[in-house]
This record gives C-alpha cells, structure tokens and sequence, in this order.
C-alpha cells in the first residue's frame, strides 16, 4: 500500500477498527462510503456506486450522501439491521494542518437510534439484554430516546420461554446477549429474532456490573432503585448501559434512574397468548388494525398510546391497583365536560419525553424548545381544570420557570438549524440586540449610499446589489459608465452593465457580514445555554411526561367505554367468574352496531370447566377469546364489554387454538400443538385461565378425541384452572358425566330441512352432531358431494351403532356413557360391505371438512368414485 493517499491510509485505519459498521466518513460536505460499505449502501440505498482511481493501479468504489439529508439515509440502514458508525471531522479544515483529524462520534443500531423523526413515535425503541444464568434470567431494556431503564427477573425451570414470553412483552428492536451463556439458548433466541426481524448482538459480560450501573447514577448502592440481591438483572442492566454507551461514545443520555419490574406483579401471557389473542400486532400483517390496541386506544399523545401497548401487555393482579385504575377512569365517564376539555389540550401537548431526551442529547432545536413550552401550557391548562383532583403532583414552580424561560427567549417559528440565527427573541440578550443593530444600520446605511451616490454621480439608475460572490456592489448600466467617479473600483462588466465597488461599500459589508457571523455564532451559544437550563430540570419533565400519559391513557379508556356501551367489572381475589351479557370488544366491531349476539358465562367452585361444542364457524372461537379478553380488560383496569362483570383475578391466561386455525401449518403442526399444550399443564395454576380450541386436531379423529379428553380431565383433575375447552367433536360431551366440575354447553344453530342457521348463542348441554356437512354446503361445495357424504354419514352411523352393539352385547360408548342409539333397519343390519366400502367410508371419516378447499373435495370425490365402481 505504498501508494496510499494519507486520506486512504486514514480511512484504513478508521475502518479497521469499525470493521462491523457501514463506515459513513466525512469529507466536507458529505459523508463517503468507500469499498464493501460503498456497494451495499448503492445496492440498499439506490445511490449511485462511482469509483476513485487515485489509488493508482487500484480501483476504489465509491458512494456518496450529502451531509444534510443523511439522517434519513442512515435510519434506512439501520433498519435493515446493519450497523452504521459516523466518522466526522474533529477539528476545523481552516486551522487544521495536514490532513483533518476525524473520529468515530457515533455508532447507530437499531436499538440505539436517537434521530427520532426515524422512529415511531406510538412505540418505544427498546435496546434489551438478556442474560441467563442456570435456572435465572436478568432482563435489561433501555429506550434511549426517553431516558427509560428498567431490568426485571425470571426464575424456573423453562427459563427460556419465560425469556422469550418477556421479551415479548416489551417488543424490542435489538437485542444484545451474553456471548458465553449464549449457546445454551441459541436457537429459540435465533428463531424468534428471525420472526420478529430482530438485530442481535452478543456481547461479552460485564465483570464488575454493580460498580458500572452505581458510577453512572453517581450512587453509594443500588438499593434505592429496587436491585439489591438482583445479580441477574443488575448483570444484564451493565451490560445494556456499558453497551450503549461504547456506541454512543461519551455522549450525553437521557437515562436518569434504573429500575426493578417485579415480573410477577403482572399477568403471565406467554408468547403464543400474546400473539392469539392479538393484543398489539394482529396475526397476519404487523399493522394493529383488529386488535385490542385497536379498540383501546382513543389516546391523544404517542406518550398515551406507548404507555397503554405497556399496560395491555402487563394486566394487574393487585386488585387495589386495578380499582385505582377504574376510579380514575370512572371519574372521567361521570365528568363529560372535564375530560372533553382535557383530551382537546392532550391533543396540543408533544411527546415531552422524547423532547426531554433530545435536549440532553444535545440534538434539540428552536422548534422542540416551542413544543415544550406549548407542552408545558397545556400541562398547566390540564393541572387548571383538574382543580382539586390532582390526579398527579408536578413541580408546578419549574413548569413556569422553564415556560417562561422559553417565552421570552424563543421566536415563536425558529428555523429547522440552530447555527444560523434567527432563533432567539430581541430584548433576551444586549449583546445580540447590538449586533442585530449593527447589522440593521450597516444594512440601512448600504441602502443609503444609493441614494447619495445616485445624487453625486447624477446616474439616475444606478443600484446597490448584493450576490454572494461580490458581496455588495454597485450596478450601473453601460450607458452611464462614463459618469462613474474614478474612486469606483470595477469588478466586473456585463452585456450591458459595469459593476463597481467603493472602499466604503466594503467597510460596511464587512461589518454587516462580521455582524452576522457573531450573530449566528452567539444565537448558538444562547440557545445551548437555555437548553442547559431546561435540563438540569429534566426529572421534572420526565415526571411530568408520565403523569400525562397516564391522563392520557385513563381519559382514552374512558371515552373508550362511554363509545362501546362497557360496563365497570368487579374484580375480586377468588376464583369464580361470572359475566353477563358479554361481547367479543374487537368482533362486535367488525361485524356492525347490534349484530353481535351477547353471550353470558359463570364459572366457580362447582363449575370450573365448560365443554362448548357447536360446528364450524358457530362462534366457539370467537366466544372463548372473548372470555380471555374480558379478563384482561379488567385486570389492566378498564372497562369491558358486557352488561355485568365480576371477575376473580387470574394469574395466567394460556390460550390453545387448534390446528386447523393455525396460520403457519405444515411441519409437524400436531408437534407444536402439544409441545404448546405441555407448557399450559405444566405451567396454569388453580387461579389461571385456560382456553383450548380444538386440541386435538392436528391428529386423526380418535386420537385427537382420546387426547383431548385426557388433558380436559388433568386438568380437571390435578390443576383446577378454569377452562373452556371448545370442539367440534360432540364425542367430547360424554366428559360431563364423568368429570364433576366440566359442564357441556353448546352454541345453538337452527336447523332447517338442509340448512343451518347460526344464532351465536350459548346453551346448556352439548351438540348431538357435528354439522361438518351442512357447514360445508355453506360453504359452497357441490351439492353432489353433500348428498354423498350425508349418504356416507349416515351409513357410517348405522355401522358404529352396529359395532358398538354387536360387541359387547350393550351399548357402550367412547368414555362409557350411555349412547342411545336408534334402532338400525333390518336391511342395513344384513348388507355386508365390500372392503373397498369399507375403505371409501373410511377416507371420507378421515377426511376433515373444515380445512377442505372445494377443489380438494371434488379431486377426493372422484377418487371415491372410482373406487366404489
Ligand atoms: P368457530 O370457532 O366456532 O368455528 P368462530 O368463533 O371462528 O367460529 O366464528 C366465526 C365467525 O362468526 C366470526 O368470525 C364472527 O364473524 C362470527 N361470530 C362469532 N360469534 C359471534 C357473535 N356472538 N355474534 C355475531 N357474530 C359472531
Ligand atoms: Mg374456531
């Protein structure tokens, strides 16, 4: 490399030590990109790919970004998860000699972004760490764009779908891991970041965590923060800060206060619940439309909205916590005029918290500092109507100062940039104002040497202009040259004008120009200056910001409940459970106003399991995540929708939902079924709530039957959760005799001569039938494979019955019940089948209706033929 460029040999080494980052350098104006960075940033950024030749025999590939418009650049591939280290200038090019010294200032992933404009602002982004430690896990997740740190513990045996369950919960955008303890958990963390397209990064530990995290908060002990004893997250919470400050090298944070989430003050909802019950994200595209945010969120600040994601997905267990909740929201259903004056002011006030966060990082400007103040006002207007509920205590001595502060200081509309002026208020500073006069009478007294000169030189035309190549000078057309005074210095001739400048023209341009570079440059110093006061108060503002996102979030559920007709629940610790009148929040949406047919449940000590049968499509899924989300309504506080509601608190909610509604099928589909359903047994508790959907499914007919009612009675038996177990196997309905606690329901369907009819509604005792075959007709299969298959059917029937009588002399059914089977017509009792009858019937008993496309019955219809022929 003898032939290197210092420019080169400088890059070289800078990229050296950045070998994992796209390396943004920069030159003047821009930031370059050279080598392997160049042909990744032209190909995920759709810039052009040029070439350097300076380095002779060597053909550099180049791509470049104007400096200005790089953030957006940047943030792109950021979040296509690379890594993107800026490389900047460190000393002026005017005083610098040799070539400009230049360092890595700072080192952007996907959980370390700071440029808000590049991220949503209804969520937060979360950096997290995991670390796992035998049967222990620490979990540390930062949002450096508000400043918050939390860490949390989990212990047992499955630790690491405990993990993954929590992760979950907080949706990070990147996740960090101990390098060492990574292999034992590799693959479920690879597979899950996979799916949810997630940055990882592993990390090496952090041998003296606790002395890391009580140097930053400059603190004698943890203690205060809640972390005494807690190895783990303390672990995972050092290696979280040390990491984000290696990439934000020495940069200011926001982060003012770690703290200790005690896991089980929440709900436990594992990942597949999280996920089926869709509570954030629906399951088919990542959008929120259909789920409960959906329904839930009416908030007026992405403070509210990022807070409620967090409550929805942390349901309470304390039932004073949860009556503080409704009390708060009851207020604002009671108190119209308070709370639609309230949510008009949310509407004006800004994400403080991340306004709060830029002006400590240092990357606020003019127009985030008027945000704050309107902010502000809106917080003291919101303090105003709430009079004597304080629902909150705020400094409200600070408020006013900062506010103030802002007012007299601040233009109302400042420029985007804060290095060329034009942002701070005359009257604020003298020295300012004395500039802005000199600049002001240098500019009047240019204006004024047209006049004299015009007077002097008798050129009735002549004009003072200004470009930025000359400066000021004097225009005057070509006719008139020969009028102009000697003292006139010529600078340049046009077609039909000669341009001049004067000694004195000159003196007051530098003047005007020397005015406006101390202007900028002191505009600068000021605004920093203000920025630093408003920090220094910044615990006030991220009090205040969460004070008024709960506001935000009470006021939301409230306007919420009064809009959908919800009523108060009364949550109590016990077990039973009773609703009346219940609805589904998110389908009683979709399907239209008053088409949603109610449905009630009660569930106590007698009655803890409900069999709910019913065919296809009659509602069972919809009824049983109902269930599941009225409970969790209620224990995040909210209202819920139902016309009476009195729920036991329940510790887990574990849904199931069979095969067949499964969006990811093929594979061993029965696998994950039962892997799923072994971490409901394992994990529910007498005070869970258990939702099993069609278990059984994925596997043929009696063996699902068989499964199915073996975990129905374990449960029954050796946990006591309360569950709803829906099939579409009426065979099911025979557990009723035999489990004292499981009662069978069903959801009524009408039937017409060769039509059913759903009504939705949920009656005692169970179905007789499956109504696989009129489900089907609904559905729009041919009507000669219905009439076949209800030929089928019925021989079928005839031939159990057969069996079951002939074999034991009695009739026994599946579980020993007592079926009563109709009397079989002689002829069918005689007819022998042949065995490829046999084989067809056992096809079409086989054959799962639900999941069939018309076009696959109509390919195993004519097989059937054939083979009947
Ligand atoms: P199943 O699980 O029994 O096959 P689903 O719960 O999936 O049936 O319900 C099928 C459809 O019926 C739902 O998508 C919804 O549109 C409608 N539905 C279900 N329950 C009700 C109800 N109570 N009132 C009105 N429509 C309902
Ligand atoms: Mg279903």
């Amino acid at each position: 490399m003898s032939n290197e460029t210092p420019l080169m040999k400088q890059y070289r080494e800078i990229k050296e030590e950045n070998r994992d980052s796209i390396l943004f350098f920069r030159l003047g104006d821009f930031y370059e990109m050279f080598f392997d960075d160049a042909v990744i940033a032209s190909k995920e950024l759709g810039i052009t790919l040029t070439s350097r030749n300076k380095e002779k025999g060597q053909n550099v590939p180049l791509a470049g970004i104007p400096y200005h418009s790089s953030a957006s650049y940047m943030a792109k591939l950021v979040r296509k998860g690379y890594k993107v280290a800026v490389c900047e200038q460190v000393e002026d090019p005017k005083t610098a000699k040799g070539i400009v010294k230049r360092e890595v200032v700072k080192v952007i992933t996907p959980g370390t972004v700071i440029d808000t404009d590049y991220l949503d602002d209804k969520s937060n982004n979360y950096l997290l760490c995991v670390y796992i430690k035998g049967d222990r896990a620490g979990i540390a997740y930062v949002d450096i764009t508000t400043g918050e740190f939390k860490t949390t513990e989990l212990e047992g045996d499955d630790i690491i779908s405990k993990a993954l369950n929590e992760v979950h919960k907080i949706s990070p955008n990147e996740i960090i891991v101990e390098e060492k303890s990574y292999e034992n958990y590799a693959d479920k963390f690879k597979n899950y970041a996979a799916i949810s397209e997630l940055t990882m990064q592993k990390v090496s530990f952090v041998k003296n965590s606790e002395e890391i995290l009580k140097d930053y908060f400059r603190v004698i002990s943890l203690d205060s923060y809640g972390l005494q004893g807690k190895k783990e997250a303390v672990a995972a919470g050092a290696m979280a800060l040390e990491y984000i400050l290696e990439l934000q090298k020495c940069n200011e944070l926001p982060i003012n206060k770690i703290s200790y989430e005690n896991s089980e003050e929440h709900m436990e909802l594992n990942l597949t619940t999280q996920k089926n019950l869709e509570l954030i994200h629906n399951q088919r595209e990542k959008s929120n439309l259909g789920t409960l945010l959906w329904v839930l969120d009416s908030c007026k600040t992405s403070m509210g909205t990022r807070m409620l994601k967090s409550y929805i997905k942390n349901p309470l267990l304390k039932v004073e916590e949860i009556e503080k909740r409704q009390e708060d929201i009851g207020y604002f259903i009671d108190e119209v005029l308070i709370r639609e004056e309230i949510r008009e002011i949310l509407k004006n006030i800004y994400d403080i918290e991340r306004l709060i966060g830029k002006v400590i990082m240092g990357t606020e400007n003019g127009r985030d500092l008027i945000a704050l103040k309107k902010s502000i006002r809106g917080a003291l207007e919101i303090l105003k109507i709430l009079g004597n509920r304080q629902l909150f205590d705020s400094d409200l001595e600070k408020l006013i100062e900062v506010y103030n502060l802002i007012e007299k200081s601040i233009n109302e509309e400042p420029p985007f940039s804060v290095r060329e002026g034009g942002m701070i208020k005359g009257g604020y500073n003298s020295e300012l104002d004395d500039l802005h006069d000199i600049s002001k009478s240098g500019k009047n007294y240019i204006l004024d040497i047209e006049t004299r000169e015009r007077e002097k030189t008798g050129i009735k035309n002549l004009k003072v202009k200004y470009n930025k190549v000359f400066g000021y000078f004097i225009e005057v057309t070509r006719a008139n040259s020969a009028l102009v005074p000697e003292e006139y210095i010529r600078k340049q001739t046009l077609t039909n004008a000669e341009r001049y400048i004067t000694p004195e023209l000159k003196d007051y341009e530098s003047k005007v120009l020397n005015a406006k570079e101390k202007i900028e440059a002191l505009e600068y110093q000021i605004f920093k200056d203000i920025s630093s006061e408003i920090k220094e108060e910044n615990r006030v503002f991220q009090e205040l910001a969460q004070n008024l996102a709960y506001l935000d979030v009470v006021t939301s559920l409230s306007d919420v409940a009064i809009k959908n007709n919800y009523v108060k629940p009364e949550v109590f610790e016990g077990f039973s459970m009773e609703i009346k009148g219940g609805r589904h929040p998110i389908v009683e949406k979709l399907v239209g106003p008053g088409e949603f047919v109610k449905n009630d449940i009660l569930l106590d000590d007698d009655k803890s399991i409900i069999i709910l049968t019913g065919p296809n499509m009659a509602g069972k899924s919809t009824y049983m995540k109902q269930l599941a989300l009225i409970i969790l309504m209620a224990q995040i506080g909210s209202y819920v929708p139902a016309e009476f509601a009195k729920i036991g608190i329940v510790d887990k909610i574990f849904t199931r939902v069979g095969a067949s509604d499964d969006l990811v099928s093929g594979q061993s589909t029965f696998m994950v079924e039962m892997s799923e359903v072994a971490n409901i047994v394992n994990n529910a508790t007498e005070k869970s709530f258990v939702i099993l959907d069609e278990v059984g499914r994925g596997t043929s007919t009696f063996d699902g039957i068989s499964i199915a009612s073996s975990i129905t009675e374990y449960i029954h038996d050796k946990i006591g959760s309360k569950t709803v177990f829906a099939t579409h196997y009426h065979e099911l309905t025979e557990l009723e005799g035999k489990l004292e606690k499981a009662e069978n329901y069903r959801i009524e369907v009408k039937e017409t001569e060769n039509d059913v009819v759903f009504l939705r509604e949920i009656v005692k005792g169970g179905a007789d039938k499956s109504y696989g075959i009129e489900v089907a007709r609904l559905a729009g299969l041919p009507r000669e494979i219905l009439n076949k298959s209800k030929a089928t059917l019925k021989s079928l029937e005839a031939k159990r019955a057969l069996i079951e009588k002939k074999m034991k002399g009695e009739q026994l059914s599946l579980f020993g019940g007592v079926i009563e089977a109709e009397e079989i017509p002689l002829e069918e009792e005689k007819r022998v089948l042949t065995l490829e009858e046999e084989k067809a019937i056992e096809i079409i008993c086989d054959t799962d209706l639900n999941s069939l496309t018309p076009l696959d019955a109509l390919v195993k219809l004519s097989e059937l033929k054939k083979m009947l022929k």
